[in-house]
């Protein structure tokens, strides 16, 4: 159990990729904030889903609810999570969105949606979590950027410039607070199965599976794993790095 007393929180913890790195984290030993997003009816229901399903596995877990765009909702979920187990260790900024067009055809409206809630998100959450990670002296900050935010891509302007912020962003943070034993990673998924990739059409998906090494979509498992790696004392001297985990492709 290598997180054992540590006290995790996870941005859009209610499904996919988020919802598979709190159980990790929990499976280790940690207590973890679910964090997620009422917009869509039924999200409360799938945090509660997560909740039960830590509790299952003999973990303990806690729903918060904020909208990671918005800095009052961020100090008032990081508050909480202070109040019910007094730290947090871990913060796995993993909340994105994405909203893909062509450029010519991209609305100021989609660039600012994307922007402020994988990029925003990522400096609001750490703002707020960073006090009492430098009170412990040891503290661990993990953002979900991705491949897009490393080489571009096409339709993914808005998308490819919040995670190449965040990826900037993580690096600065390294910098800032190493001194204080916390360290600043990303991780750079390609592609993997969740809603996010579930709604591209066969074909694009055919094209992309020719480019990817190991010829399959990545599970969100395999990045709960990276993401655990590195909320660990095996990653004590890993800081301000990107890490791909993408299968290996090739564009
Ligand atoms: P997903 O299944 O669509 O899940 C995204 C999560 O973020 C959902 O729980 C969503 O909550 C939450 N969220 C969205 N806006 C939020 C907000 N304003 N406040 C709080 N939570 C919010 O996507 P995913 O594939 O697991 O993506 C997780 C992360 O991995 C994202 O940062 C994404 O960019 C990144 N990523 C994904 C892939 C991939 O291939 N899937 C590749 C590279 C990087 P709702 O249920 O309310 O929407």
């Amino acid at each position: 159990m290598e997180l054992e007393n540590k006290v995790s929180l996870v941005t859009g913890a209610s499904r996919g990729m988020g919802r598979a790195i709190a159980l990790k984290l929990s499976s280790l030993g940690s207590r973890v904030a679910v964090n997620y997003v009422n917009i869509e009816e039924g999200n409360e229901a799938d945090a509660d889903e997560v909740v039960e399903a830590i509790a299952g596995q003999g973990g303990e877990a806690l729903a918060v609810e904020a909208d990671v765009r918005h800095g009052a909702a961020v100090k008032s979920m990081v508050e909480r999570v202070i109040e019910k187990w007094g730290r947090i260790d871990i913060l796995v900024n993993n909340a994105g969105i994405t909203r893909d067009n062509l450029l010519l055809r991209m609305s100021e409206d989609a660039w600012d949606d994307v922007i402020e809630t994988n990029l925003r998100s990522a400096y609001l959450c750490t703002r707020f979590a960073l006090r009492p990670m430098i009170k412990q002296r040891w503290g661990r900050i993990i953002s979900v950027a991705s491949i897009a935010g490393v080489m571009g891509n096409a339709g993914q302007a808005n998308y490819a410039a919040s995670k190449a912020g965040v990826i900037a962003f993580t690096k600065s943070v390294a910098r800032e607070v190493g001194s204080r034993n916390i360290t600043a990673n990303a991780v750079a998924p390609g592609f993997i199965n969740t809603r996010m990739t579930e709604i591209l059409s066969d074909e694009v998906k055919k094209t992309i599976l020719s480019m990817i090494s190991l010829s399959r979509f990545g599970e969100t498992e395999d990045v709960a794993e990276l993401v655990a790696f590195l909320a660990s004392d095996r990653a004590s001297y890993i800081t301000g790095q990107v890490i791909p985990i993408d299968g290996g492709i090739a564009m």
